[in-house]
């Protein structure tokens, strides 16, 4: 009598357990979002470019996807960069490009990068929503204008016209030196244009 309780099949595969290596652009938060269109805005449709940044802003692949639009349209100019990758419009990508042609100024001038001051002042002037490193650079750059500023300030002594300066802002009568360096410094003003002391020749 045949004892067989199973049946043994044969299978030409083995199992799938190794792991996939998952495509970073299925993780994006505009890869499940209902609306693609919101990536894609018109150039002038300023309110749906910022929507769209507001989500990449919190996308777990932003790096990767910021990194990839970079590698992808180097070289590019500004007209061969669509819709909103990285939480960066075109003309943030195509300024951001510095290392290229499409990255120089007028005239072949390298502009500045992004991540420097002066990138954030270009683009405000440019009308665009300044990049995260440029908002950064920004907000140290003011962070030590106001520091310069405190210690101007601090510096400041009495007999000098900055020392009435300091009296007026702390809301102080100013004291005999300083009103005369006050007025000294009025009258230069009057007679030369500046309030700074000449030497004598
Ligand atoms: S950063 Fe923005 S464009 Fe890139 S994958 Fe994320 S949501 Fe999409």
């Amino acid at each position: 009598m045949s004892t067989t309780l199973f049946k043994v099949t044969r299978s030409h595969t083995a199992p799938d357990t190794l792991g996939r290596a998952v495509d970073w652009r299925t993780l994006g938060n505009c890869s499940t979002a209902p609306n693609d269109d919101l990536w894609f805005p018109e150039a002038t449709d300023k309110a749906t470019a910022r929507a769209a940044i507001t989500v990449c802003l919190s996308c777990p692949v932003l790096l990767l996807c910021r990194q990839a639009a970079a590698d992808e349209e180097r070289g590019d100019g500004k007209q061969s960069r669509y819709g909103i990758r990285g939480g960066l419009t075109p003309v943030q990508r195509w300024v951001a490009d510095s290392h290229t042609q499409a990255g120089k100024g007028k005239g072949g001038r390298r502009l500045a990068p992004c991540g420097t001051n002066a990138a954030y002042d270009r683009h405000v002037r440019s009308g665009e929503q300044p990049c995260d490193p440029c908002r950064r650079a920004h907000n140290e750059r003011n962070v030590q204008v106001r520091a310069e500023a405190r210690h101007r300030q601090a510096a400041a002594a009495c007999g000098t016209r900055g020392g009435y300066q300091k009296h007026r802002r702390n809301g102080e009568a100013a004291c005999t030196p300083c009103r005369q360096a006050n007025a000294d410094a009025d009258r230069r003003l009057r007679n030369t244009g500046t309030t700074t002391e000449r030497s004598a020749a």
